[in-house]
């Protein structure tokens, strides 16, 4: 079996972990590759037709290479994202269409009959074609919806579902698991003495912060307004305290870049605590909220973990 037979035939949803500017990206090549695609397809049924001399694109040697959508491929094939058979399967398939292409118009140009189950195989790769981008345009769409437009990380909208499966892996594995919810500190005098728009520039600043201290297979989502909250696999409270102490620390001690020459530093607090196996993921993150409370309360800029002790104050 060819990958064109396959069309749409593909065991598993596409892998769509990437970031929101590589999101964006993907969504608008893959748009662009299917009007470029429909495009060459007019080409060569208006050669066809007319019996004109078809457009040398349509006739080179593997012309899939010389499109828009081969070359964008060609340069990250087999890296991150791309990497996977869902890409590989739409690169196929492409190529066959695109050869199929060539040989038709050249066929028809010489004025030799083309067989009807030819040009059948050929309706069926542009159905797979179509099949296939659409799928995948489909998937990253999605993806790209569910990341928050100012920070690029993800919002609440699968927050939930992302967390139990963590928790899930770690009953699993035996591992612990940690959430941190992590607060900016009077951040309404940010917007009140800078403005909104510097807010927005902190919050974004924030993020890169956090994602640059946090392993790659923590995760990171936009809580709420100026909260976040951090899942970390894998992990203990007393070793979650330690990278959020670190945390901590990085962000009071570092100076935000807010515009050209201006800069400014924020404080957070964090609440922690670590996942339990027969406990709902929104009690954990309620208590996870108690620690965070505490840490305001006990005067801000610091990381409290959530024990059965403070459940027992009044
Ligand atoms: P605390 O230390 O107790 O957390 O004080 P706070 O000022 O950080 O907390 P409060 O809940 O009083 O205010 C949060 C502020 O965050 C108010 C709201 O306008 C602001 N905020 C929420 N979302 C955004 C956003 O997307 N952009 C900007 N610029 N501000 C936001
Ligand atoms: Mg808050
Ligand atoms: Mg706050």
């Amino acid at each position: 079996m060819t990958p064109n037979d396959e069309a749409g035939a593909l065991d598993h949803a596409p892998d769509v972990a990437a970031s929101r500017v590589e999101l964006r990206e993907i969504v608008e090549e893959l748009d662009l590759a299917a009007q470029e695609t429909a495009g060459w397809l007019a080409l060569f049924h208006r050669s066809a037709v007319c019996k004109t001399e078809p457009d040398p694109g349509l006739v080179v040697d593997d012309a899939h290479a010389t499109t828009r959508f081969g070359r964008w491929y060609a340069e990250r094939r087999g890296a991150g994202v791309f990497d996977q058979e869902a890409f590989e399967a739409l690169a196929a398939t492409h190529q066959a269409l695109l050869n199929h292409v060539g040989i038709l118009a050249r066929r028809a140009w010489l004025d030799e009959k083309v067989p009807s189950g030819e040009y059948d195989a050929l309706v069926k790769k542009i159905h797979a074609f179509e099949d296939q981008s659409q799928r995948l345009a489909r998937a990253f769409r999605a993806a790209l919806s569910d990341l928050d437009p100012l920070t690029g990380i993800q919002n609440r909208a699968n927050m939930e579902r992302e967390l139990k499966r963590e928790q899930h892996r770690a009953l699993r594995s035996g591992r612990p698991c940690c959430l941190a919810l992590v607060d900016i500190d009077h951040f309404k005098n940010v917007n009140d003495t800078h403005g909104h728009l510097v807010g927005d520039q902190v919050l974004a600043a924030v993020t890169r912060t956090l994602e640059d201290s946090l392993r790659p297979y923590d995760s990171i989502f936009r809580f709420g307004g100026e909260e976040f909250l951090v899942c970390l696999p894998d992990t203990g409270p007393e070793e979650a305290r330690l990278v959020l102490e670190r945390i901590r620390k990085k962000l009071r001690g570092a100076a935000l870049a807010i515009g050209e020459d201006q800069s400014l530093s924020v404080t957070i607090s964090v609440g922690i605590a670590q996942m339990a196996p027969r406990r709902p993921v929104e009690e954990i993150t309620e208590r996870a909220d108690t620690a965070l409370y505490l840490a305001k309360e006990g005067g801000r800029d610091q990381v409290r973990v959530w024990t059965a002790e403070l459940a027992r104050r009044p």
